[in-house]
C-alpha cells in the first residue's frame, strides 16, 4: 500500500487536466489509466472526427464551387484523411507525449485498471502485471468515461461491426456503410463517409434523427442528408444482423439491407460497472453517478466527465474538472452552469443551448417560441448553396429571458455561442432586442427571430 493526496481513475480530458493541475499545486497525485492518456476525445472522438469532417467539408464546398465560382473538381482520397488522423491527430494512437506532459507536471502515472476498494482506497490491476493499492489522503476522482453501447439486436454481437474506434482507425473507405444510430456521432460520421464516396444508410430506431434536439433541426438535416445521397430511415426496426465473412445483412422492418460495413453509434455506456462503486455505497449498475454541484458523490469522492450524467462533451468534462480540482483544494465554488452549448458538427451544424421547446413546456414554463429561416437572411442569400438552416428561440415569457436556443446553419456551432451567453446570463430579451447585430452575419438571423417573438 502506497499513499498520496489524490488518486484519479481514468484520464479523459477532465481527469488528465485535473491530475496535472493538482500536481502543479503541489499535491501528491497518482493518475491511473487503462487506455490512452487523454481518453476518447483526442484518439477516437472529437479531434479525429473533426479532422475527417473538415476534409468532407472541403469536398462538399468544392462541389458547390460550380454554382459559385466555376468548374472545380475533387477526387476524394480517404487515405489523406486516414494519414492525417494517424500521424497528426493521434500519433498512431500513441499517448507518449500526453503521458510525459502529465509526469512533467509532477503526477505519478500508473498504467492499469483502477477500482475503489473502499473510501479513499484504490486498487490497480497494473498493465504490466500485478496489483497495487493506493490510499488517498484527500480523496479519489473518477473520470472513467463511456464506450459505444451495443444494442441487444439479434446476431449483432457476433458480427465484426465498427464502433467509433474502428471507424476512425479505418484506412480504407467502405463502399457501402450502414450506420445504426441517428445521434450526433452517427450523423457526423455518416455524412463524412458519404461525402468521400461511401453509399450510406442511417438507421434510426426512434421516430426521428437527432431526437433530443428541436424537431426543426432534424427537418433541416434530413434535407441536407438527402442532397448528400444518404438514405435516412427513421422509426425503423432492426430485426437482426448477420455477417457472412464478406458483408453484413440487416433485416429491417422495411426490408433487407446488405452492406460492406456497419457502424454502431447507438448511445454510450458508462464504464462504471467495475470500478468498485459498491465499496463506497454507490450503485455500479446506474446510468450515471449522482454528484452535487462540486462534483462530489460521497465523502472524499469526486466524479467528472460523461459518467456524471450532466452532458457528454469535452467542454463539460473540462468545466467539471475545474470545479472538482477547486473543491479538492477547498475553494468556494460559484453556482454551477448547467446551460452548456451542444454542437453536432454536421453540415449544416446544429448548435443548441439550454432547453428545447418540449423540455420547457414539460417544466411548466410560460413558453413562447420563434423560428426564422437562415437561408432567407442576407448572409444566407449571399452564401448561396449550403446556407440552409434555422434559428429557434425558446422564451420564458413570464421572466422575459431565453431559456433555450437552437441554431442550424453553416456556422451553427459558433453562432449559438452568443445565445449561450444570453441563456446563461439571463439577458433580458428587451436588451437582446435593443442590441446591434453585425450585417450581414448569420447572427443577424437571431435578431429576426427575436422580432418574431412579439
Ligand atoms: C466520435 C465522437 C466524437 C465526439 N465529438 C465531440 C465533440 O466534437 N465535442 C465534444 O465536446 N465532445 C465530443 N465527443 C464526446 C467526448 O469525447 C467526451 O465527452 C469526452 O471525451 C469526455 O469524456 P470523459 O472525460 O468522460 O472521459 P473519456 O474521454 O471517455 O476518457 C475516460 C478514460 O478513462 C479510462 N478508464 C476507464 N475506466 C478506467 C479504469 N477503471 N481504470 C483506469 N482507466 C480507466 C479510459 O481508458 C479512458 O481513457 C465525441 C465522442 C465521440 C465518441
Amino acid at each position: 500500500m502506497t499513499t498520496c493526496d489524490v488518486v484519479v481513475i481514468g484520464l479523459g480530458p477532465g481527469g488528465e487536466a485535473l491530475a496535472s493541475r493538482l500536481a502543479g499545486e503541489g499535491l501528491d497525485v497518482v493518475a491511473v489509466e487503462s487506455g490512452l492518456v487523454g481518453g476518447e476525445c483526442p484518439y477516437w472522438g472529437c479531434i479525429p472526427s473533426k479532422m475527417f469532417i473538415r476534409a468532407a467539408g472541403a469536398v462538399a464546398e468544392t462541389r458547390r464551387a460550380a454554382e459559385l465560382a466555376g468548374a472545380a473538381t475533387v477526387e476524394p482520397d480517404f487515405s489523406v484523411v486516414a494519414r492525417r488522423i494517424r500521424e497528426e491527430a493521434t500519433d498512431d494512437w500513441d499517448d507518449t507525449v500526453a503521458a510525459e506532459r502529465l509526469e512533467r507536471s509532477g503526477a505519478r502515472l500508473l498504467r492499469g485498471h483502477g477500482r475503489l476498494a473502499g473510501p479513499r482506497v484504490v486498487e490497480v490491476d497494473l498493465s504490466g502485471g500485478g496489483t497495487t493499492r493506493v490510499e488517498a489522503r484527500r480523496g479519489v476522482v473518477l473520470n472513467p468515461g463511456t464506450r459505444a453501447s451495443v444494442p441487444p439486436i439479434d446476431g449483432l454481437a457476433d458480427t465484426p461491426f465498427w464502433t467509433n474506434h474502428e471507424a476512425l482507425e479505418a484506412s480504407v473507405l467502405p463502399a457501402t456503410l450502414a450506420v445504426v444510430g441517428g445521434g450526433p456521432i452517427g450523423l457526423e460520421l455518416a455524412q463524412a463517409f458519404a461525402r468521400f464516396g461511401s453509399e450510406v444508410t442511417v438507421v434510426e430506431v426512434g421516430p426521428r434523427i437527432l431526437g433530443p434536439e428541436e424537431p426543426e433541426a432534424a427537418d433541416v438535416l434530413r434535407g441536407a442528408f438527402e442532397r448528400d445521397g444518404i438514405d435516412v430511415r427513421e422509426g425503423e426496426r432492426i430485426v437482426s444482423v448477420s455477417h457472412d465473412g464478406q458483408q453484413f445483412t440487416l433485416e429491417l422492418a422495411s426490408g433487407t439491407l446488405h452492406v460492406e460495413q456497419l457502424l454502431v453509434a447507438a448511445g454510450r455506456t458508462p464504464q462504471i460497472s467495475d470500478i468498485g462503486l459498491d465499496t463506497v455505497g454507490l450503485d455500479p449498475t446506474a446510468r450515471s453517478i449522482d454528484v452535487d454541484d462540486a462534483m462530489q458523490a460521497a465523502d472524499g469522492l469526486w466524479v467528472v466527465g460523461d459518467v456524471a450524467g450532466r452532458g457528454a462533451f469535452t467542454h463539460v468534462s473540462m468545466y467539471q474538472s475545474d470545479r472538482a480540482a477547486r473543491a479538492v483544494l477547498g475553494e468556494t465554488l460559484p453556482e454551477y452552469d448547467a446551460s452548456f452549448p451542444r454542437v453536432t458538427f454536421t453540415d449544416p451544424e446544429v448548435g443548441g443551448v439550454g432547453l428545447t421547446e418540449k423540455q420547457a413546456r414539460e417544466q411548466g414554463i410560460d413558453v413562447r417560441v420563434a423560428t426564422t429561416d437562415l437561408a432567407q437572411s442576407s448572409r444566407g442569400f449571399t452564401h448561396g448553396p449550403g446556407a440552409e438552416g434555422v434559428v429557434k428561440l425558446v422564451l420564458d415569457a413570464a421572466r422575459g429571458v431565453l431559456v433555450g436556443a437552437t441554431v442550424v446553419g453553416p456556422t451553427g456551432g459558433e453562432t449559438v455561442s452568443g445565445l449561450a451567453v444570453a441563456v446563461r446570463a439571463e439577458v433580458p430579451v428587451s436588451t437582446l432586442r435593443n442590441s446591434v447585430y453585425a450585417y450581414p452575419t448569420f447572427w443577424r438571423a437571431v435578431e429576426s427571430a427575436l422580432g418574431e417573438l412579439d
